[in-house]
């Protein structure tokens, strides 16, 4: 008799939240005071190895209950899985969960059931990391270009990308794949940071995170825009004045804006020479990112990390709505669909600067580029990672920057894994942070 496969045995789920609004972390012109937060899993298993997956979805604090609760709902689909199947092909899983009906009714394939799904899913892909002794990076950059394919729902995307041109991109990407792996293991993947330009920053702080940032080796930094022209006028220049001429400035509205109020405020700044201009305006409004995008030029634009799911992404690059995209690890669902979305960029020819900081963020998205360096686009030219120097001490694998520059992960998984005593300290309402604020504020009431 053989012995019986080990399963999935648990979802653990969990709400963590860090007190980020307190020193105006993160803030920006549409979300001034978030407490960054993650939904987290854990999948556990009855194998002999011990090996987790770990996986999360961020959220900014109020509601990241409603997250913990839609992936509670997604338990079915895992517990009892044999984790040798669930590993060798985590497109089943992703299939399974966008196509559960139900849930799909919450949806489809979009906001907090479908990020929930993604969390999952992501977290399938660290176990099958870890099982394969390989950093997700280079899981996705070994595998077979067929397979990678396999792990694709190509629904609704066949107008824009085919199986066939997807493995075309593939196998191409193939050629010079180990003189690449051997440059970003050297090297590292460029990053840029967004550290300098939290909206509620003093001047001064802007001035002397800036200056840092340029001594740090970053060739870009990004500012936060939107609430106020003539605060956002002094502190471009501000900005511009310490990083110089030749230090790329991005500027990120958090979507502020309509359509003509984002062209008109855009061009207020264009004196200042901005990179790229950032969610100008609706996440969804793929015909109003195309109208800014003819107007501003040559400034860029970007957006993304909102993007709700491949079809959108797809809109976009057909339209001609945007320069840059911005993937984010935790919004859609999982890495399947982020591979469509790479490779929908690849095929359209347009650079991915993947959105990261907020928890965790950083940590995963740096497998996804270095992925499409490696195996996919073959350049880091124009591209660079998002990074935020926030929260990496949460986790048991942070990322290394080093000269501007995302070291390549070397840990099995995908780098999802936080520790275990931050979990019990920022577990929301429990841990004990949260219950000593909790008497904290009791007291002062009393
Ligand atoms: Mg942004």
């Amino acid at each position: 008799m053989s012995p019986t496969p080990a399963r999935i045995t648990a979802v653990d789920t969990h709400d963590i939240r860090f007190p980020t609004s307190r020193e105006l972390d993160g803030s920006d012109a549409m979300n001034p005071d978030p407490d960054y937060s993650a939904a987290y899993l854990v999948l556990r298993t009855d194998a002999e190895d011990g090996l987790e997956g770990h996986g999360f979805t961020f959220t900014i604090g109020r509601g990241n209950e409603v997250q913990v609760a839609a992936i509670h709902a997604l338990r079915h689909h895992v517990v009892g899985r044999p984790v040798d199947e669930v590993c060798a092909d985590p497109a089943v899983v992703y299939r399974d969960l966008i196509g559960d009906s139900q849930l799909r009714w919450l949806g489809p394939e979009k906001g907090v059931m479908h990020m929930a799904i993604g969390a999952v899913v992501n977290a399938v892909w660290d176990l099958a990391a870890k099982r394969a002794d390989k950093p997700l990076w280079r899981l996705l950059a070994e595998s077979d270009p067929e397979w990678l394919v396999g792990q694709i729902d190509f629904r609704y995307l066949t107008d824009a990308l085919t199986p066939q041109e997807a493995l075309d991109i593939l196998r191409r990407g193939r050629a010079g794949a180990g003189e690449r792996t051997a440059r970003l293991l050297e090297r590292g993947y460029p990053a840029y940071t967004t550290s300098a330009g939290w909206l509620g920053y003093s001047d001064e702080k802007l001035t002397r995170l800036a200056s840092q940032a340029v001594a740090d080796g970053f060739t870009q930094i990004k500012l936060k825009v939107g609430a106020d022209l003539d605060d956002d006028i002094r502190r471009c220049r501000v900005a511009r004045s310490v990083v110089g001429p030749d230090v790329r400035m991005a500027i990120d509205a958090n979507q502020r804006w309509d359509v003509a109020e984002a062209i008109r405020w855009t061009k207020a700044l264009a004196e200042f020479d901005p990179y790229w201009i950032e969610e100008p305006t609706s996440p969804d409004d793929v015909l109003g990112h195309a109208a800014v995008r003819e107007a501003v030029a040559p400034v860029k634009v970007a957006t993304g990390e909102h993007v709700q799911n491949r079809v959108v992404f797809k809109q976009l690059l057909q339209a001609g709505a945007l320069d840059v995209v911005q993937i984010d690890a935790a919004r859609v669902g999982g890495v399947n669909e982020n591979l469509a979305i790479l490779l929908l960029a690849a095929k359209f020819g347009v650079p991915v600067c993947p959105h990261a900081g907020g928890v965790g963020l950083c940590e995963l998205v740096q497998h996804l580029s270095m992925f499409d360096y490696v195996a996919v686009t073959g350049t880091t030219e124009d591209r660079v990672i998002e990074y935020v120097d926030h929260l990496h001490d949460h986790f048991l694998d942070p990322v290394v920057i080093r000269e501007g520059h995302y070291r390549a992960p070397a840990a099995p998984g995908f780098s999802a894994a936080m520790r275990p005593e931050s979990i019990a300290r920022y577990t929301f309402p429990g841990g004990t942070f949260w219950a000593a604020d909790l008497d904290e504020k009791k007291g002062r009431a009393a």
